[in-house]
């Protein structure tokens, strides 16, 4: 392990960072290179299971963050007219030890990129794109950047998103991220929109015989204190087209998408202001998560589409482990190895649920909704059952 004191994190998003904190705690220093410039208020909302929790707990995260966004008590289902077809993730603190949070992404990643700053944890650089690297026996690593600019360190942590620029090297001819045919509106509405509304702390989903919608309260913020998304079939425009359009535009779209839909799905679209449109994306499994001093994690190693509501959670549980891996001392190729080994069947099982539970926000007939919905209502509660093993997962001591 002497060789292996500092590490390369490409990545600023959810990984990058905290693999950074935790690399640091174990001994070893970090410098994360994030391609774009420094911003506050990026991204949607996003809810962070038990799973999630326990690592932020694990750096001093999780109070603060359960402070500023909003404990789910329960995740809700419904039909397009606003028929309860039944809920899980029900008492998840008593359960599984953390409650499942929602926050807006931003929050998650200030708070994150803040304890790096305020502590001088790691050495973080902005508008810093990777374009490749340089493994070379006997030399240090090199990453290469779009300004022309280079970097030196004992290996390298590919903490990049879907789109992850050193999967090109670790995989050179690996899959591509590939386009689910569904796409993602979301954004925030104050808490006033909910006035009439009593869901509580309850996140509130909806099926329609084309599309989903969802919303729930994610932070005590007046203004934007509540989350909401659409996923619908892109129907020959692409998320990109959307993105070319005014937020007039899209507003109109999803209005009329989701027209007769029930209350208070209108209401909260009329509120929707700069909303954000996202492709859903996944990547096939690829052959390999490393190779030399290269090693994938987070969404570049097995980008899940956002169905289980699990990526996250997954980005945060790979930081914690990868470190307590590298607290062992072992050899870097073979840590990276046990990485894989450890971590490669809970990933793909979860990147499998997500696919399936796309599926179900596709395009219905009428008569297929119909029974979907019936399926849902009986199935839920043997469902619900069936996923606690996602949440009961404790990084602090998987084997
Ligand atoms: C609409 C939507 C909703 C979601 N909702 C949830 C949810 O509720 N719960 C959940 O758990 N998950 C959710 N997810 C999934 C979750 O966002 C991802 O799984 C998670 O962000 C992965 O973290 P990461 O750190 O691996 O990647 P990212 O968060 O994508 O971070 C990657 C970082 O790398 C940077 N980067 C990219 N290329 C380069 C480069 N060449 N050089 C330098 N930097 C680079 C990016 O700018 C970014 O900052 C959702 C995803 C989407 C799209």
């Amino acid at each position: 392990m002497a060789y292996s004191r500092k590490a390369l994190i490409i990545g600023a998003g959810i990984a990058g960072p905290t693999t950074a904190i935790f690399l640091k705690q174990a001994g070893i220093d970090a410098e994360v290179f994030e391609a774009w410039p420094y911003s506050s208020g990026i991204g949607g909302g996003l809810q962070i299971a038990p799973n999630g929790m326990h690592v932020l707990a694990e750096i001093g995260l999780a109070d603060e963050l359960i402070r500023r966004g909003s404990i789910a008590e329960s995740f809700d289902f419904y039909s397009q007219s606003g028929a309860r077809l039944g809920s899980v993730n029900r008492n998840m603190q008593a359960r599984f030890g953390q409650p499942a949070v929602n926050m807006c992404r931003a929050t998650l990643n200030e708070t994150l990129v803040n304890k790096a700053w305020g502590k001088k944890m790691f050495a973080l650089y902005f508008e810093k794109r990777l374009v490749g690297i340089e493994d070379r026996a006997d030399r240090p690593v090199v990453a290469h950047f779009a300004d022309g600019s280079t970097a030196e360190g004992d290996f390298v942590i590919g903490a990049d998103g879907v789109h992850s620029v050193l999967r090109t090297h670790v995989v050179p001819d690996g899959p591509r991220p590939f386009d689910t045919g569904l796409i993602g509106f979301g954004g925030f509405v104050p808490r006033s929109v909910l006035a009439d509304t009593p869901i509580g702390q309850r996140v509130e989903t909806t099926f329609g015989q084309s599309g989903f919608f969802g919303y729930g309260f994610c932070s005590s913020d007046p203004n934007d204190g509540v989350m909401w998304w659409s996923t619908q079939p892109s129907h020959g425009i692409d998320a990109a087209a959307f993105r070319g359009m005014s937020q007039d535009a899209i507003r109109r779209h999803l209005r009329n998408f989701h027209a007769g839909w029930h209350d208070p799905i209108q209401q909260i679209l009329d509120a929707a202001e700069n909303i954000v449109v996202t492709d859903t994306l996944d990547v096939a499994t690829l052959p390999t998560w490393s190779r030399g001093r290269a090693l994938l994690i987070g969404d570049a190693a097995h980008a899940t589409s956002p169905h289980a509501g699990q990526g996250a959670s997954l980005a945060l549980e790979d930081a914690m482990r990868l470190s307590r891996l590298m607290q062992d001392g072992q050899e870097l190729g073979l840590t990276f190895q046990n990485f894989e080994i450890e971590r490669r069947p809970r990933a793909e099982k979860i990147v499998a649920l997500a696919r399936r539970n796309g599926n179900s926000k596709r395009e219905f007939s009428p008569t297929g909704a119909w029974i979907r919905d019936r399926m849902l209502k009986l199935l839920l509660p043997v469902t619900a059952k069936g996923m606690n093993w996602m949440y009961a997962y404790d990084p602090r001591s998987a084997a």
